[in-house]
């Protein structure tokens, strides 16, 4: 022990001045939920379905990709043929957030960019069905998200990295935000 550091105190002069400094210096902590940071770039918040601005609908095609390539196995889609045009409908398309590891892949993987983990991070619920989101509240979390947000909106994780943008489907090129 140094005993010039002990006679003069020179440890408790440094505690001091350090707490003086921090007194001036600008806080690091904010006053949530009154003052909220933004998120960091390609946050992966709460699930939802795109609506299709045209047509007021889901932009799922039912490709079920999504589901296939999910390592949770969280989503859950039944489609079916519309009698008349004998295209794919989605019928049921639910999201068991509380199983989802929030990897991204869903939104990746789709072809029309109709999945998202929006920016939207306040969410909980007292039971685990309030968040079993189905596709009602699939589009509407998307409608709750896509109002804070400027159009067109364009998700990083929409576009698969390490491909030239040239050699991606129209949909995932960032041209193309919804
Ligand atoms: S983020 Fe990953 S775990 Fe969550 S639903 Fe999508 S694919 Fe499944
Ligand atoms: S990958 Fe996209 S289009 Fe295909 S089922 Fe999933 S959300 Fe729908």
């Amino acid at each position: 022990m140094n005993p010039l550091r002990t006679i003069f105190l020179t440890e408790i002069a440094k505690g001091l001045a350090l707490t003086l400094r921090k007194m001036f210096s600008r806080p690091v902590t904010v006053q949530y939920p009154e003052e909220k940071k933004p998120v960091a770039p390609g946050f992966r918040g709460r699930h939802a379905l795109v609506r299709d601005p045209e047509t007021g609908r889901e932009r799922c095609i039912g490709c079920l990709r999504c589901a296939k390539v999910c390592p949770s196995r969280c989503i859950y889609i039944e489609t079916e043929r519309d009698p008349e045009t004998r295209r794919l409908v989605v019928k049921r398309y639910d999201i068991e957030a509380l199983r989802c590891v929030f990897c991204g892949y869903c939104e990746e993987v789709c072809p029309v960019n109709a999945v998202v983990l929006t920016e939207f991070y306040e969410y909980a619920g007292e039971r685990r069905e309030d968040l079993y989101f189905d596709k009602e509240r699939l589009l509407q979390n998307w409608d709750e998200f896509i109002v804070t947000q400027k159009r067109p909106y364009f998700n990083p994780y929409w576009k698969p990295r390490g491909i030239p943008e040239s050699r991606l489907p129209a949909p995932k090129r960032k041209a193309e935000g919804v």
